[in-house]
């Protein structure tokens, strides 16, 4: 697709503001996508990254099968992440080591890819598109007296573009302007990872136990990681829905330690290579555009309950926006909006839903003890967790789906009436 600019964009102010197609702000994984697929349609677009070249990003590094072919839509050379093939999910002494499932459209393996160096490769595939990219420059948008956004200002520097994109992560200031921060009565979660040298960081199975406990011996909803990064490390970390009892008082650095201890000789782990650090995980936005702007990846909210996973979503809804913009920069954010909600509201909802049914202990621990049953349970588990399947895919996986998304709906209003007191 080849962008046209349709007209000279305003210009707001006494001060000259420089004019372009398409503004981002925010460098990580869903800016990166948006602008690569503008730029490379030709459109002028600018992405505004606070951070410096280099800069990092608190995350598990592991990416889904649903990722990996997002990351091959984008036209990304995977050669430098560690391929994954499985998972070996640990409750208890129950463990399965579950393969990729496969289903198409889906690759049959994921991968690992730290951070650092994923998203540099991101913005490197920007730039060569023929992005702008200005780093350690901090954006907020503009707003018109109408309240329409009409471009940003960086720098002392002011920009304007028919359309923004706001991939700014989990909400903050940004997102306080337009009132998209995330519904307050919708779960979220936080996560804490480090890294460590281990002789099997070559292996292909990322590893989650599902059955954490905190210090008071409540059971988590959430599990710890080893996510091998074929780097000589492994990205070890530890995540909580905020739907648990004593959520508020969880102390993550704690439930680290006592997770790192769980699985440091299995691992011949080495000491921390840095100090452990935690990030918000956004599971839901009161608002994902408005006349001018649209939120995309964590800062639409888009976060997978069920597993923690944000960068697919992050990438397939930076390129949706892209897509929708070149086609009909006026009318893309509200066909964002329904488009980006027809994609993932239902799946997502149903990962909240999820989410409170297993803040509820006794509900959380029977329901492992069924999920990683059997073999078979355990990959219809995976299909589901990993959003490869829907209501429509054939099969157990899809049935599955089906049947959460009717019972979740009906049990919805107790299991959120009864949720753990925080
Ligand atoms: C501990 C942890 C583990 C996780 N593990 C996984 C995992 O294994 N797999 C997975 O898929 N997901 C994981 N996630 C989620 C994943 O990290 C996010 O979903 C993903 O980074 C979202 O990408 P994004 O581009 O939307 O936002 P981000 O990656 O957060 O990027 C936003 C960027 O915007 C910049 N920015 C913010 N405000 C401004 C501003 N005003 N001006 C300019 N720049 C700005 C920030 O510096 C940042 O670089 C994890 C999250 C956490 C916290």
């Amino acid at each position: 697709m080849d962008y046209r600019p349709a007209a000279v964009a305003p210009q707001t102010g006494a001060v000259t503001a420089e004019a372009r197609d398409l503004l981002v702000i925010g460098g990580g994984p869903a800016g990166a996508a948006t602008a690569i697929r503008a730029a490379e349609a030709g459109a002028r677009v600018t992405v505004f990254e606070k951070g410096l070249p280099g800069r990092d990003k608190v995350c598990g590094d592991g990416l889904t099968p649903r990722a990996v072919k997002a990351l091959g839509e984008l036209g990304v050379d995977l050669s430098d992440a560690h391929r994954i093939d499985g998972l070996r999910m640990v409750a208890n002494r129950t463990v399965r080591q579950l393969e990729w499932p496969g289903i198409p459209p889906f690759p049959p393996h994921g991968a690992v890819w730290p951070r650092r160096r994923l998203d540099a490769r991101l913005m490197e595939l920007a730039e060569k598109a023929g992005a702008e990219l200005r780093w350690g420059q901090e954006a907020l948008p503009s707003l018109d007296d109408a309240g329409r956004v009409v471009g940003v200002e960086a720098d002392g520097q002011r920009f304007t573009a028919p359309m923004v994109v706001v991939a700014a992560g989990a909400p903050g200031a940004v997102a306080r302007l337009l009132g998209a921060e995330r519904v307050a009565d919708e779960p979220f979660g936080l996560a804490i990872r480090t890294y460590a040298e281990s002789p099997r960081h070559a292996e292909r199975y990322l590893e989650a136990c599902l059955t954490l406990r905190d210090e008071h011996g409540t059971p988590v909803p959430g599990y710890g990681w080893m996510f091998p990064a074929g780097d000589g490390t492994v990205n070890i970390g530890v995540g909580a829905l905020s739907t648990m009892k004593g959520f508020s008082k969880l102390n993550l650095n704690r439930l680290q330690d006592s997770y790192r201890a769980l699985v440091q000789d299995d691992w011949e782990l080495g000491p921390d290579l840095e100090r452990p650090r935690a990030w918000r995980l956004p599971m839901s936005a009161r608002r994902r555009h408005g006349p001018g702007w649209v939120a995309v990846g964590d800062a639409a909210g888009l976060v997978n309950p069920m597993n923690g996973e944000g960068i697919d979503y992050g990438l397939e809804s930076g390129m949706l926006a892209a897509d929708l913009f070149l086609s009909d920069p006026t009318g893309a954010p509200a066909r964002y909006d329904r488009e980006v909600g027809a994609r993932f509201d239902g799946f997502l909802r149903t990962g909240r839903r999820f989410s409170f049914l297993i803040g509820h202990p006794w509900i959380l621990r029977t329901g492992l003890r069924f999920a990683v049953g059997t073999q078979g349970i355990a990959n219809v588990t995976l299909q589901v967790m990993g959003n490869l399947v829907d209501g429509s895919t054939p099969g157990v996986g899809g049935l599955t789906m089906r049947a959460a998304d009717a019972v979740l709906g009906v049990a919805d209003p107790v299991l959120r009436r009864t949720r753990a007191a925080a």
